[in-house]
């Protein structure tokens, strides 16, 4: 067990968990009543997209869990997840999902000006602008200090040459959270920068890479010459790895936790590439769902979201298949429940220990690797269930349509597509090994693989390319 009173070091590149800023004293409850009584008084369907984001966003309700200096509530992270679900009971638009509500605004809010967070924050809560994260590249994804993107000083302007990879929504996105290398004369971890870089400009390439799953989620993206103004540089020069920690940080929690989607999870997407601001928010929003029951999301992470469900969609899976009563499904059924409510209670002891000051080192690295744990069981749990047509996928609406028909399954599809997606979640973010090894090394304090990366300047180490 990891001891809340802990000590984190605070050494470059060691982790730290900025992801909880609570300070509220307003109760859960006080605050879930005043998004209902907001909620009666603003929902308006025959508002765009824009401009219902633009109310909620400025409200506070986009991104609760943000300083109230940066569009937010200082919301606890268990919270925020109540206010997502509130706004979907009262049958509204949630937020403007996506990289930017998950990462670029808490990373902004902890190390940006406050002209910064007025500027990026602002069209990030109000679903002005989309973000995608220019972190991974060819020879740099779980040692992302290594990264060789290079951005060099023009005037007030950087000039950026590289490439990327993996990079969600990148053929989405206005803007992307991009570390480069501004000193390779120094060791890895102290000369990257981290800037707020505009993706819709010449020399940026953005190619879609199709995955199992039909879907092409991330992309490669190609850097030739373009610029980033130097006003765009968040938390400092050589400073990037400290912000890209905020980051990396919040992913883990988010997707461990349940409070984001990597891609979104909202019913419009946010930014000026989908071109869904303009369109009426009551055609986008269903029939207000039935007590318990969710939004439709038709994101291609829609298949997360239902395997963050809970045992919910298998235990119906398995009672329309007659499976329920196979003791060895059961079993795995109570398993996945318990995984569930032990994520669930590790919020709640988040939330309590950083209500008193404190907090539990590693958590979010914790939550991942449950998250990955709960993916995996989910996907050989459903194939389980589902017998051979466990081997049949769709990739498109008219598929889908007859594969529903010849399983005579609505859940059919799903599952599968569940199971292609599962590989996904326990790489994105840090695979459970990096994961494993951070709770190992700068939490438990284990002495970390022997290396010179630390005292060598960048130039001096051997690259793979
Ligand atoms: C669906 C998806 C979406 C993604 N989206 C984005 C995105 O939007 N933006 C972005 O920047 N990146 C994104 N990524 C990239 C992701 O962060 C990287 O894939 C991840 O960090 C692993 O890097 P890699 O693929 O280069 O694997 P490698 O780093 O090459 O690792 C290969 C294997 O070696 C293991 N390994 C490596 N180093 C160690 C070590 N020190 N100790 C033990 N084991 C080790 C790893 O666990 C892994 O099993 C995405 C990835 C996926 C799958």
């Amino acid at each position: 067990m990891l001891s809340p009173s802990r000590p984190v070091p605070d050494a470059p590149g060691s982790f730290r968990d900025v992801t909880d800023t609570a300070t509220e004293t307003i109760s859960t409850d006080e605050r879930l009543s005043e998004l209902r009584s907001w909620l009666e008084n603003n929902w308006d369907p025959d508002l765009t997209v824009a401009q219902w984001w633009e109310r909620m966003g400025l409200a506070g309700w986009s991104a609760p869990g943000l300083p109230t200096n940066a569009y937010g509530k200082a919301m606890a992270r268990s919270d925020t997840v109540l206010v997502q679900q509130e706004i979907a009971k009262f049958g509204a638009m949630g937020a403007p999902a996506g990289l930017g509500l998950l990462l670029a605004a808490p990373t902004i809010a902890t190390h940006g000006s406050q002209e910064q967070i007025d500027l990026y924050v602002r069209e990030i809560v109000t679903g002005r602008k989309a973000w995608c994260q220019l972190f991974s590249e060819p020879q740099a994804g779980s040692d992302l200090a290594g990264l060789q993107t290079r951005a060099i000083k023009d005037g007030d302007e950087w000039i950026v040459n590289g490439q990327k990879v993996w990079t969600s929504g990148g053929q989405y996105a206005d803007l992307g959270m991009l570390l480069a290398r501004t000193d390779p004369d120094v060791p890895k971890h102290q000369g990257i920068s981290y800037f707020a870089f505009e993706m819709l400009q010449d020399g940026v390439d953005v190619r879609p890479l199709k995955e199992m799953t039909g879907h092409a989620l991330f992309n490669e993206v190609f850097i030739t010459d373009a610029r980033v103004a130097d006003s765009a540089l968040i938390g400092g020069l050589n400073n990037g790895w400290a912000a890209a920690n905020t980051t990396l940080a919040n992913e883990r929690a988010g997707l461990g936790s349940g409070g984001g989607n990597a891609a979104g999870g909202g019913l419009a997407q946010p930014g000026t590439v989908m071109g869904m601001l303009d369109k009426r928010v009551g055609d986008l929003v269903g029939p207000k769902p039935a007590a318990g029951g969710k939004q439709r999301s038709q994101n291609p992470l829609g298949a997360l979201g239902a395997m963050r469900g809970g045992a919910g969609m298998l235990i119906s899976l398995a009672q329309s298949r007659g499976r329920n009563k196979d003791a060895g499904v059961r079993q795995d059924l109570a398993r996945l429940h318990t995984l569930g409510e032990i994520g669930r209670f590790n919020g709640l002891r988040v939330k309590a220990v950083k209500e008193k000051g404190g907090d539990i080192p590693g958590m979010p690295n914790i939550s991942k690797l449950s998250m990955s744990q709960i993916v995996r069981l989910t996907r050989d749990l459903g194939l389980r269930i589902l017998g051979p047509a466990g081997m049949l996928h769709a990739y498109d609406a008219e598929g889908k349509a007859e594969l529903q028909q010849s399983t005579r399954d609505p859940f059919a599809g799903g599952v599968t597509e569940m199971a292609l997606f599962a590989q996904a979640p326990p790489i994105y973010g840090g695979t459970d090994q990096v994961q494993r090894n951070i709770i190992g090394e700068r939490v438990l304090g284990l002495p970390k693989e022997p290396s010179n990366d630390r005292t060598t300047p960048f130039s001096q180490l051997p690259k793979n390319a």
